[in-house]
């Protein structure tokens, strides 16, 4: 199965295909301030399993070794990985053309979850 997504003005797309790794949640502080949200769900795809379907994002190094990529047209997150994470690239689900298929299972960064956020979300147990 394929699973597509694109940025919001549509410039950047992306197709995953097979298994994720993981799906999960991100309270932490740089996530946050990337996407502009208060949290973020994130794809943890295997590379070499996906591909860039419209133009690639431009690239920020939030911090060393750390890459976030943003579409240049209209901002939006698309993805992250990091040195610390090898062979495999973080996409923001929320960028799904249907996002509900896929299910978050963990969530990550808890500690730095605003106090104004859910602690819990629905069908994902593990913290
Ligand atoms: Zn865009
Ligand atoms: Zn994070």
């Amino acid at each position: 199965m394929t699973l597509k997504g694109h940025c919001l003005c549509g410039a950047v797309g992306f197709a995953l295909g097979g298994p994720h790794n993981w799906v999960g949640h991100c309270h932490c502080d740089s996530c946050r301030r990337g996407a502009g949200a208060p949290i973020v769900t994130f794809i943890g795809h295997p590379d070499g399993e996906w591909r860039w379907t419209g133009k690639e994002p431009a690239v920020f190094e939030s911090s060393p070794g750390n890459r976030r990529g943003f579409c240049a047209t209209c901002g939006a997150s698309v993805f992250y990985a990091s040195d610390s994470t090898p062979g495999e690239t973080h996409f923001h689900a929320a960028l799904l053309d249907d996002p509900a298929a896929v299910q978050p299972t963990e969530i990550d960064h808890a500690h730095e979850r605003l106090r104004w956020m859910p602690e819990h979300y629905p069908g994902c147990g593990k913290l």
